[in-house]
């Protein structure tokens, strides 16, 4: 139930930051072990701890009312989630009420099957993880799976109308040749590229350092062949633009690592378990889920002037073979990224 008469009280925190984009990770699960997000062995959350796509949609629909204007469905794997497109529906239902974009991150496995349902309901644009274009490799870093179902999946996102941006965590020594050719294809289907460093997240069975790839390096590599300019594009996330004469295309820079992007920070993150947690590099959070089931959305509302007020100034993440490892204990995947 969304109580859309009532006057927003937008939810600003000690810094200034207007927080008005709400990511909610559906699920933990998903049909893939990237290598960087995930160990091989991974043990996934009961179904009685996971919030229902009910709670979810009133979680939701609180954050519209105080101002939330861009969700982003992701995970895990997003479109894993049984029954997800009853929540894309319900969702997109808001887009008529205050809501401005809902959108989503996939590994685009699904995305044949889902596409024109996402469209329909109102998603115009989408972010498709892509690492490299050799089926092998891709193979590798996803550990289970397979590129011509991704390719697949991304042309049937174009096809049903969606916008497509993809998302390329450059790993050093894996996929850095790749960027070049990745872009070129990216740009001439029409599709933005955005590269990511590798963020120290979670246990995984490789060793950081090794695959940290900070992306001020690629960015001088890619001066040196291509007429790069500063993009004013401001999508209310992370990534730098910059456009590429070139190709005519636009590629975004997620560099956390290299040039943190805190200041203007204006999101907070849902897991599938119901914790709100305030910055994707640091541990403060608020438990949603218990105080929902107990107290219904109006313990929500109340617990969200909370939440932003500890939400940290900015996260610590740092990758540096000469100093203990300082790692958020948690995956990816239990935020979404
Ligand atoms: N399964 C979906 C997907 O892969 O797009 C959504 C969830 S995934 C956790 C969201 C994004 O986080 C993906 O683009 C993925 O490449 C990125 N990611 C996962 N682990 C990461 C890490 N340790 N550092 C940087 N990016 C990471
Ligand atoms: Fe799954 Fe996405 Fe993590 Fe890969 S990055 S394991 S696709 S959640």
């Amino acid at each position: 139930m969304s109580k859309t008469n009532s006057p927003i009280r937008p939810l600003i925190d000690r810094f200034g930051r207007h927080v008005e984009y709400l990511r909610i990770s559906v699920t933990d699960r998903c049909d893939f072990r990237c290598t960087y997000c995930m160990s091989e062995n991974m043990s996934f959350l009961p179904k009685s701890q996971v919030l229902s796509l009910e709670e979810i949609e009133q979680i939701a629909s609180v954050f519209i009312d105080r101002g939330v204007k861009k969700l982003r469905l992701t995970g895990g794997e997003p479109l894993v989630r049984r029954d997800i497109m009853t929540l894309v529906e319900r969702l997109g239902d808001r887009l008529q009420s205050g809501l401005e974009e809902l959108t989503l991150t996939t590994n685009g496995s699904q995305l044949r099957r889902h596409a024109p349902a996402l469209f329909q309901h109102g998603v115009k644009r989408i972010n498709v993880s892509l690492d490299t274009r050799d089926p092998a490799k891709f193979a590798a870093i996803t550990r289970w799976g397979k590129l011509s179902q991704v390719l697949d999946g991304i042309d049937a996102a174009l096809e049903a109308g969606l916008r497509v941006k993809i998302n390329m965590v450059a790993i050093r020594g894996e996929n850095d040749h790749e960027i070049v050719p990745m872009m070129e294809w990216a740009h001439q289907k029409g599709m933005d590229l955005t590269l990511i460093e590798t963020m120290p997240m979670g246990a995984v069975d490789i060793e950081r350092a090794d695959q940290y790839l900070p992306l001020n390096q690629v960015q001088e590599r890619l001066a040196k062949q291509f007429t790069l300019t500063e993009d004013p594009l401001k999508t209310g996330g992370p990534a730098r633009y910059l456009r590429v004469g070139e190709t005519g295309g636009r590629l975004g820079l997620i560099t956390p690592l290299t040039h943190n992007f805190c200041e203007g920070c204006n999101r907070v993150r849902l897991t599938a378990t119901g914790d709100l947690y305030l910055c994707l590099g640091q541990d403060d959070k608020v438990s949603l889920r218990d105080p929902l089931r107990e107290g219904g959305i109006e313990a929500i509302d109340g617990l969200l002037d909370h939440a932003i007020d500890i939400k940290p100034k900015g996260h610590d993440f740092e990758i540096d073979r000469k100093k203990p490892q300082r790692n958020v204990r948690r995956h990816m995947s239990v935020t979404g990224g």
